[in-house]
């Protein structure tokens, strides 16, 4: 959980970093000369780079969901409807689902790719 928590916060602190370097560099910009093009590329960027991170939480919190580690009902619930759509998109490409540790596999697959486990 402490382990969890901290890769957390180093997941944010980069997202931070990035944020004030962005700042900096828009700052940098308007004192020199007013190119509004240059400053709107860089906010879209730092935005882009906003997205990733929060994306990057995101995949990180959805992997450890289950995983011993306690999360507010919320996430529990969005979990849950990754699970639905996981399991949609499985249905959709007719997909194997490993009975042992419950990884979608393509149809053609004999062995399950996570762990190996024959697939029925
Ligand atoms: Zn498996």
């Amino acid at each position: 959980m402490d382990n969890f928590v901290e890769k957390i916060k180093a997941k944010f602190s980069k997202a931070v970093d990035g944020a004030e370097k962005y700042a900096n560099i828009a700052v940098d910009k308007t004192s020199s000369l007013i190119d509004k093009a240059k400053i709107s590329v860089a906010v879209n960027d730092a935005e882009k780079k906003i997205k990733d991170i929060m994306a990057e939480i995101g995949e990180y919190v959805y992997d450890n969901y289950g995983a011993g580690v306690e999360f507010p009902d919320e996430i529990g619930t969005k979990c849950a409807e990754i699970e639905a759509l996981k399991q949609e998109i499985a249905e959709l490409k007719k997909s194997v689902v490993c009975s042992h540790c419950g990884e979608y596999n393509p149809s053609e697959n004999e062995y399950c790719g996570k762990c190996g486990e024959m697939l029925n």
